[in-house]
């Protein structure tokens, strides 16, 4: 090494020195491992709900309950535990987080009155109530009680309902119960959305 070698390499290991000094050299190096995404995340199991198929989820969202931790799920994947689909999800299951999180989706009841293309946020208890009075509005008004032959059928067709289909058989046997006591024949569920 001569003397104008030396004199660069002393340059450039102050110069290094000085940079590390002033906190610009990251404190972790370049190539550590990145942590595993769903550490310390809060474990739900849940059920799809898209389709009658029900497949199993595994839903994993910001978890230590600490007052300033963001409550928000994050992932979703399958349920490799559960028996209907082993883990596996279809596009549809695949991209739930995004309809979990769609800033579209609805949080709260609306209502769009006949005549204007606006919509109002009303209340849960508003929502009920109207409903249930709108309903009894169309029944009492539109109500086959008998057939030309004059045999009974109370049949309501002016209105249908629309049921979840990810419910358990006890929930949709009270729902299919509560629907055709009210003489509905329009009856679907959410898997045809
Ligand atoms: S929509 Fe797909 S992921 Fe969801 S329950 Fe149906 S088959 Fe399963």
């Amino acid at each position: 090494m001569n003397r104008r070698q030396f004199f660069k390499l002393c340059a450039s290991s102050t110069a290094t020195s000085a940079i590390t000094a002033l906190g610009l050299m990251p404190g972790e190096a370049l190539a550590a491992v990145r942590e595993f995404k769903l550490l310390r995340a809060k474990e739900t199991r849940n059920n799809c709900c898209y389709c009658s198929v029900g497949c199993g989820l595994l839903m994993y969202s910001h978890g230590s309950n600490g007052k300033n931790a963001e409550k928000s799920i994050f992932h979703i994947e399958g349920d490799a535990d559960h028996p209907v689909n082993r883990g596996s999800l279809c596009p549809k299951g695949a991209g739930l987080v995004d309809y979990v999180n769609s800033p579209n989706r609805n949080h709260f009841p609306e209502v769009r009155e006949p005549g204007t293309n606006e919509w109002k946020r009303i209340s849960w208890n508003e929502a009920f109530g109207r409903i249930a009075r709108l309903m009894k509005q169309d029944r009492d008004a539109n109500l086959i009680e008998k057939n030309s032959d004059g045999t009974r059928v109370n049949r309501w067709l002016s209105t249908g309902m629309m049921t979840s289909s990810a419910q358990p058989n006890e929930g949709a046997f009270i729902t299919h119960k509560f629907a055709r006591s009210l003489g509905l024949v329009a009856i679907d569920t959410i898997a045809r959305n």
